[in-house]
């Protein structure tokens, strides 16, 4: 059976390119009718953050990516299901320690008692002789009898792998074929660190051979540090499992998607009201390509069609551009009440419309939204899209406009309208689908002559949604005031 795991550190948020990740993961495991199993690494403990694993956790369910096994939340508690538990690094340093001792028994592994000033002194050597960076083997040699007393004497220690000289480390990458390392160039890696816990490198390894998974999926940020693991799996007589290391997620420059470059948490795209559905399939093809040119996928249509066979392996360019065009499509495929729901705090936000509009008015918000739903790309840009409907100061957004409503007709086309808006209360939907007909009636103006300056006047743009919506949702005091300042 198939089992993958999405590893992260919990450090705060989760980024575009791990989500990508998770997806693979995720694409591939149900591909092959396997697990997808979510595990946390935070043996780091200067990196920890209070609710992190629960926000990546929410974040992730939110897209869609959803494990088989390992951590969850419920009921906004951390929990655990599956057979090969703990699913949380930390809770498992008993497992590690145990490791450790089977290397060191079997002289995979050494007492490292050196310090920090020490490793700082050969380090500038090695630099200033323009040799390759790395510990220098000092402990290498000394017995575990020795190492042991001069740890029960409370001497501070790491432990360090001890890889064989000159040897050649092979393993085998989906992505990238054969890979070959020779052991003189890898440092002797730490694999229990001072404080008790075990180094990524390490617990990564001891936790993918028991929790029996088949294929280690990861950015190829992890490439360099794959022979380390590959060597441990080797020590300790373990299968090996498949490599897949994807690349990394890019922006247009070429570079690494990174904070100073605008968004990249996965909470900021949520924020600006992209859709799971949207963000997922755009970022499904950062990186893959499927067979067909085919654009929009389902996630069952993703998980029919993913394989590894198909991921490049240059990086992938994350086009924002892209991203609002597949979104929209997403957008425009969801019903009003749905759009409307992810709208409302960004209108709230923007103070168009306040808290108490939101029950007593569901209605009139809701067809304003569906005015503008064809006109966005992610609901946060509904902001910019609605304010024309609140703001009776009409802006005319060019030229053409100030000058449509200096035409010649205008002043009879207002003429008209006030008149008509005078014999109402308020306007109705009769009014709104009939209006323009008896202003044309009366002025005999008619057609873009007759649209193009009331559509100015009531929105300062030429074009937008329709007008007997605007009129409708505007309502008779507004349109007044818009009129009358027009005629100032
Ligand atoms: N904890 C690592 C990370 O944060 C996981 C790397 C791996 O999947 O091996 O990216």
């Amino acid at each position: 059976e198939v089992r993958v795991r999405f590893a992260p550190s919990p450090t705060g948020y989760l980024h575009i390119g791990s989500l990508r990740t998770a997806l693979y993961d995720y694409l591939f495991a149900k591909n092959k009718g396997g697990k997808y199993i979510l595990r946390i690494e935070d043996t780091d403990q200067s990196r920890y953050m209070e609710g992190a694993i629960e926000n990546m956790i929410e974040v992730l369910t939110w897209s869609g990516v959803v494990h088989d096994e390992g951590v969850f939340i419920e009921e906004g508690k951390i929990v655990q299901k599956g057979e090969y538990g703990p699913y949380i690094q930390s809770e498992r340093l008993h497992i590690y320690k145990q490791y450790i001792e089977e290397l060191l028994e079997k002289g995979h592994a050494y007492y490292c008692f050196c310090h920090k000033e020490r490793l700082e002194k050969i380090r500038e050597e090695q630099k200033e002789k323009g040799l390759m960076l790395g510990y220098d083997g000092h402990c290498r040699d000394i017995s575990i009898e020795e190492a042991r007393e001069r740890v029960e004497a409370g001497e501070e220690y790491v432990i360090r792998l001890k890889f064989p000289k000159n040897r050649d480390i092979v393993f085998h990458d989906i992505i990238r074929g054969k890979i070959t390392i020779n052991t003189n160039d890898i440092d002797d890696q730490v694999l229990l660190k001072s404080d008790g816990f075990p180094t990524y490198h390490f617990a990564v390894v001891v936790d993918d051979h028991l929790m029996k998974i088949t294929h280690i999926v990861r950015g190829e940020e992890w490439l360099p540090s794959a022979p380390k693991h590959a060597y441990l799996f080797e020590a300790f007589g373990w299968d090996t499992p498949e490599f897949v290391h994807l690349p990394t997620v890019l922006n247009k420059e070429k570079k690494k998607l990174s904070k100073r470059h605008g968004d990249v948490s996965v909470e900021d795209f949520r924020a600006k009201g992209y859709l799971p559905e949207g963000l997922v399939n755009y970022l499904a093809l950062v990186g893959w390509s499927p067979e067909s040119n085919k654009e929009f996928f389902t996630m069952d249509e993703l998980i029919e069609e993913f394989s590894f066979e198909r991921v490049s392996n240059t990086g992938g360019v994350f086009d924002k551009d892209k991203l609002d065009w597949v979104n929209e499509h997403y957008i425009r495929n969801k019903s009003v009440d749905e759009i409307t729901e992810l709208a409302i705090p960004h209108l709230l936000e923007a103070g168009y419309i306040a808290q108490e509009d939101i029950e007593n008015r569901y209605n009139w918000i809701s067809l304003i939204v569906s005015t503008l739903q064809e006109r966005i790309s992610y609901v946060a840009e509904i902001k910019e899209q609605a304010h024309f409907y609140f703001c009776n100061e009409i802006k005319p957004e060019n030229e053409e406009v100030v000058q449509m409503l200096k035409g010649e007709q205008v002043p009879a086309l207002i003429q008209t309208f006030k008149e008509e808006l005078t014999q109402i209360d308020e306007i109705d939907e009769e009014f709104s689908t009939t209006i323009m007909k008896k202003i044309q009636k009366a002025t005999g103006v008619k057609g873009k002559n007759l649209f193009m300056p009331v559509r100015s006047m009531l929105t300062g743009q030429l074009h937008g949604p329709d007008l007997d919506k605007i009129i409708l949702i505007l309502g008779k005091q507004n349109i007044l005031s818009r009129i009358e300042y027009v005629e100032k």
